[in-house]
């Protein structure tokens, strides 16, 4: 199709937006088998979800526009979702591939971004304010998806390498004799020190073990 007018281009980047959500449809849930964090896995559960309903949001405004919104191949989805089959096929310590898995996820998230962010504008300077609402509303939603998941890498992830850190720090002090009572309170005093470092050390930990 030639891009004579911004109508052109709007149907066009729906077309784009439309066949990145459909492939998502699809990776969402090898992505929620491949995370070990409960709450990883639900939040691509829920992305799923929430990603129906904005192929079906899309569906409506074709369906106002006359137009099919088959036809297009979002090759950069193609690429984001290439780029995070990669990590999924690693071998490693299951709270980095989470780590890996969840900055996978945000590429997606920003693209998607990117991408309504657009048509929700074009939609607006074509007078296509209803279609600018729906737009919007998956704008939205893909901006808080993105920031469940930088709160999940932020907490769960580091929680876990900590914790693991503390199990490390249990294991030096049963090799160094020390008795069953000191350890339980050691176990809440100690990290304190190593917690601060963990977010910063957190990728090269698999090299320590
Ligand atoms: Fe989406
Ligand atoms: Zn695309
Ligand atoms: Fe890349
Ligand atoms: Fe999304």
């Amino acid at each position: 199709m030639a891009l004579e007018s911004l109508r052109d281009l709007y149907v066009e980047e729906l077309k784009d937006l439309y066949n990145a959500e459909n492939q998502l449809l699809k990776a969402l849930p090898r992505m929620t088998k491949a995370a070990s964090s409960e709450e990883l896995k639900a939040a691509f559960t829920e992305h799923l979800d929430v990603t129906q309903k904005q192929v079906e949001r899309l569906d409506q405004i074709f369906t106002e526009l006359g137009v099919s919104p088959k036809g297009k191949k979002c090759k950069a989805m193609e690429g984001l979702i290439e780029e995070g089959k990669e990590v999924m096929q690693e071998d490693g310590d299951p709270s980095v591939i989470d780590a890996a898995l969840i900055a996978s996820a945000q590429r997606v998230e920003h693209y998607e971004m990117a991408g309504y962010g657009c048509v929700r504008t074009f939609a607006t300077l074509l007078g296509y304010e209803d279609a600018a609402a729906l737009l919007q509303e998956t704008l939205d939603e893909e901006g808080e998806a993105d920031k469940k998941l930088t709160e999940l890498a932020e907490t769960v992830i580091n929680v876990e390498a900590e914790e693991a850190e503390e199990d490390e720090a249990e294991d030096e002090e049963e090799a160094d004799g020390e008795d069953e009572g000191e350890e339980m309170e050691a176990e809440e005093e100690e990290p304190a020190p190593e917690a601060k470092t963990a977010e910063k050390a957190q990728l090269k930990k698999p090299a320590k073990k």
